[in-house]
């Protein structure tokens, strides 16, 4: 599996636990606003870690660590992402994975084998609206839709979350939103933050109380939804 970075610990990549968090290098959306360009599109010379490294470092922290978290990039894209998992399991820890949602059967087999405990997939915008964020040349909607009536069934512990954008999200599209998320377990917005790292520096964030009126607005639908990551 290609690794191409590692947070030691984080309090905040895991909601509650203590964990170190796995960067994987690729994905398969451009989204604009992506503040990991280098996992995404990943330099010719980028330094990898190896699977020992990573397993060196989660033996020396285990004591403190309560899991680990799985990012990207897309991790699913990684065919060996089970056994890697099934090795982080086997040391007692929580796994967490953050997903695009994409590839619905690796997700529902690592959660029909055990391997993860609680699975943060985004959402990039309403169905209609979609890949003008995931920016695929080839976007299959059907795959997206798979894994939300998945995750939607509850066999896990689980999160949406949407990154917002002035210039991509109204309330028109967090009304769309919400009919088709309706009834999720939680429902996270972030405000996008500007940065030149992003794939495309072309966005700016909504005021506060706009978003805040987004979760007012999407409560009716889904009355576990929050703002993240406002300052
Ligand atoms: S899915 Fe995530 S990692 Fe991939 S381009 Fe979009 S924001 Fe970046």
């Amino acid at each position: 599996m290609l690794i191409l970075g590692l947070q030691k610990t984080t309090l905040l990549d895991y909601p509650g636990k203590v964990a170190s968090t796995i960067f994987t290098g690729g994905c398969n959306f451009r989204c604009p606003y992506c503040h990991n360009r280098d996992l995404v599109i990943p330099p010719s010379d980028v330094m990898a870690y190896s699977e020992e490294e990573i397993f060196t470092h989660l033996i020396q922290k285990k004591k403190v660590l309560d899991g680990v978290c799985i990012t990207g990039g897309e991790p699913t894209l990684h065919k060996d992402l089970p056994d890697f998992i099934a090795r982080i399991k086997e040391m007692g820890l929580l796994v967490k994975l953050d997903s695009n949602g994409t590839n619905p059967e690796m997700i529902k087999s690592l959660v029909n084998n055990g391997l993860i405990d609680y699975v943060a997939m985004d959402i990039k915008h309403s169905k209609e609206k979609y890949n003008t964020i995931a920016s695929m040349k080839s976007f299959d909607l059907a795959a997206i839709e798979e894994s939300v009536d998945f995750l939607k069934e509850g066999h896990i512990d689980y999160e949406f979350r949407t990154t917002i954008m002035k210039e991509c999200h109204n309330s028109e599209d967090m009304d769309a939103i919400g009919k088709w998320l309706q009834g999720a377990k939680a429902y996270f917005l972030q405000s996008y933050k500007e940065s030149e790292q992003v794939i495309n520096p072309i966005f700016t964030p909504h005021s506060a109380e706009t978003l805040e009126s987004f979760v007012e607005l999407l409560k009716p639908y889904i009355p576990n939804t929050h703002l993240r990551g406002i300052d």
